[in-house]
């Protein structure tokens, strides 16, 4: 690898039992992404690449949470800011076979986030989550208010009893091929 890379990565709201903790359901938004960031941070610096946990734990709201996400961010100057989110929705707490599976949302499908987010979610697919894809938006304020390129990835659906079940047996895995991804695009 040539010039250093530098990455921000955080989990997408307060901590568990906090006003503005996210999604819950079979398992907790708050606390599974803030396991995701500790373990993908890991393996990135392994890689030689440098992280910054922007993650905010004293959000008065979710906007408030979102503010103080951004400032952190912007203070770094990276390669690729990347929020982690669970998504919610799928109400399917007996299990149908079938995982809601994964989606990154970004501001623009281009450079850097295309091909950081197809990445992650063609490695998501191989690990059985379904391909949901990259997403475009400009609705997000984590996405809009970022100065560097930014992903927000939505691993799974914490009301799913496919994901739920999938993630719990592969968290580890999951939070490797999150990092791998990156790295490879970073090369
Ligand atoms: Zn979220």
């Amino acid at each position: 690898m040539g010039k250093n890379k530098v990455v921000n990565i955080h989990a997408g709201h307060n901590p568990d039992g906090k006003t503005a903790c996210g999604a819950v359901g079979l398992i907790k938004e708050s606390t599974e992404a803030r396991y995701l960031v500790k373990k993908i941070k890991e393996r990135m610096e392994d890689a030689g690449i440098t992280v910054h946990n922007c993650t905010v734990n004293n959000g008065t709201s979710q906007s408030d949470v979102l503010q103080k996400i951004v400032a952190k961010c912007n203070q770094h100057k990276v390669d690729l800011d990347i929020s982690i989110h669970f998504n919610s929705g799928r109400s399917d707490r007996k299990g149908d076979g079938k995982t809601g599976g994964t989606e990154v949302w970004m501001r623009g499908c281009s450079g850097i986030k295309k091909a950081a987010g197809t990445k992650i979610c063609n490695k998501m697919e191989k690990l059985g989550f379904t391909n949901r894809g990259i997403k475009e938006t400009t609705s997000l304020y984590f996405l809009n208010h970022t100065t560097a390129p930014a992903i927000l990835v939505e691993v799974c659906f914490v009301d799913d009893k496919d994901d739920t079940k999938l993630y719990k047996n592969k968290k580890d895995i999951i939070a490797k091929v999150i990092a791998e991804a990156v790295i490879k695009i970073l090369e």
